[in-house]
């Protein structure tokens, strides 16, 4: 039986905790150091907001241990990134080996032991154990000095601020380490004459590590085609208890058998899938050889268990779809391909109506879908089997990707998800209504000014800053729109980004 979420447990991968100090102050100083970070450690292991594991290592003293610690973490594939702190003063000529050689994501923690000064007790002692406030300046110059990209959280490990600083980052290092290895199939290319959905599908690999790769509509129809009618049997008796099943769709419905085809193409979506071990994968409904339909509930059931997707041959999206899918791993909501649709323009009001023709994953609805057919205008196929359903209302975050020939850019829209005003009885489709930050002009100037998608992921477990971490890591660009935007402010920055990655500017 094919089927069940791929969303990984984040919990069984782990970030390093590498404390840096050396021998100036002798061993009972190091088994001090050893001791407290220890229990920095432990506390960021313990909290809630960090998904993943963080596990203590020996203290580094020089120059050849911080090398083997780098190589090690390197060689770990449990490992999605590693913390550093210099816990008394590691002198960071030590360090630039080992950095020069780590290949994962660096956080740097500028922390210590205590959280206030014990005033009576202080003496020098004191002082020479905890002088990270300048040994980790001394290690973020070196840092500096050598282009180490990485993120910097300061403040104590006690503190939420601090530890949901450090689980955003472990999210966005888990999403990187994700892709590595990624394979995305595309059934048939791109939406004929689209622009934005196109890209460089080598230039993916060498940047993300994922590898886009297309098989013939046939492939797939093959395996649809093989699947057995007991399989079929079982999973519309899921869709039965799943979903308000629309009464002819039902088990003495007229179009019953619409509902079994449709959920026949989602068993042979998931075989082909499994097969090729492809986590991701997009369609165009141009290209669907003798598919009965063009496959919707089967993408919106994928799609929710975490599979990328992107729609007309966009495999860009469909990576961003499985992207946040697992950075969003065990929180509330979920990730959806999502597309731009239409306004309400009244001037005050403006509101962007998001859906797609019919590839929107019902994560992002508490409410219990129901399950419709429907003609499709365009594609020339079968009426397709849909979930139909309204987005919560809530905080988003909608992100693109764009190809603008010498790199790609992300383009990230905080949103606040609204409750429609009015029932939308005519609209078959899963949706969304939002007001965009910082209001719908700076929002459309900046995003049309960024050559922005008209698909985007959008997700409504993670915040924006995920996405920042994650662009960090990956060295790629990202327009960031939210509520401190300016229209002035974001082409200063697509200017300056520009001449920073020595690319064409868009404005
Ligand atoms: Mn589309």
């Amino acid at each position: 039986m094919a089927g069940g979420s791929i969303v990984p447990d984040l919990s069984t991968l782990s970030v390093w905790f590498l404390v840096g100090s050396q021998g100036l102050y002798g061993e009972e100083v190091l088994q001090q150091v050893a001791a407290q970070s220890q229990q920095v450690a432990q506390l960021l292991d313990a909290s809630g907001d960090i998904p993943v594991k963080v596990i203590w290592r020996p203290v580094l003293t020089d120059s050849d241990g911080i090398m083997q610690a780098m190589l090690e973490a390197n060689a770990d594939p449990s490992v999605v990134g590693v913390i550093t702190w210099m816990h008394t003063f590691s002198p960071a000529k030590m360090w630039i080996r080992g950095l020069g050689a780590l290949h994962k994501p660096l956080l740097h923690l500028h922390t210590q032991a205590n959280s206030e000064l014990p005033y009576g007790e202080l003496d020098f002692d004191f002082m020479n154990l905890n002088q990270s406030a300048h040994g980790d300046r001394e290690y973020g110059y070196i840092l500096s000095r050598l282009g180490v990209r990485r993120k910097s959280v300061i403040g104590h490990a006690s503190d939420p601020r601090v530890t949901r600083e450090v689980g955003t980052w472990t999210r966005a290092a888990a999403g990187w380490h994700e892709l590595q290895g990624m394979k995305v199939a595309r059934f048939g290319d791109n939406m004929r004459y689209v622009a934005v959905t196109e890209g460089d599908k080598t230039e993916a690999e060498t940047i993300f590590g994922v590898s886009v790769n297309t098989w013939g509509v046939n492939d797939l129809i093959a395996r649809v085609d093989a699947v057995a009618d007991d399989r079929i049997d079982a999973l519309v008796a899921e869709y039965d208890a799943s979903y308000d099943v629309v009464p002819e769709l039902a088990s003495d419905g007229a179009r019953r058998d619409s509902l079994r085809y449709a959920a026949r193409e989602e068993l042979g979506l998931r075989d082909f899938l499994e097969e090729h071990d492809c986590v991701a994968f997009t369609d165009t409904f141009e290209d669907l050889g003798t598919l009965r339909q063009l496959p919707g509930i089967a993408v919106q059931r994928l799609m929710a268990d975490g599979y990328g997707f992107g729609a007309e041959g966009d495999w860009k999206t469909a990576i961003l779809v499985r992207l946040a899918s697992v950075m969003g791993a065990g929180l509330p909501g979920g990730a959806t391909l999502m597309e731009d649709y239409t306004y309400n323009l009244t001037p005050g009001e403006e509101l962007i109506l998001g859906a797609h023709m019919l590839e929107v994953s019902p994560t992002i609805s508490s409410a219990r879908p129901t399950l419709e057919i429907h003609p499709l205008g365009i594609g020339g196929k079968e009426d397709p089997c849909r979930l139909v359903f309204t987005a919560d209302p809530g905080e988003a975050v909608v992100v693109a990707m764009s190809d603008v020939r010498s790199r790609f850019r992300l383009i990230a829209n905080v949103v606040d998800i609204v409750e429609p005003p009015h029932p939308l009885p005519k609209l078959p489709v899963g949706r969304a209504l939002w007001r965009p930050r910082p209001d719908f002009v700076t929002s459309a100037k900046s995003w049309l000014a960024a050559g922005a998608a008209h698909h985007t992921v959008m997700s409504t477990s993670l915040d924006a800053d995920v996405f920042v971490d994650f662009a960090r890591i990956a060295d790629v660009e990202l327009v960031l729109i939210d509520e401190q935007s300016t229209v002035r402010d974001v082409e200063r920055g697509l200017r300056l980004e520009s001449a920073y990655r020595s690319g064409p500017a868009p404005v």
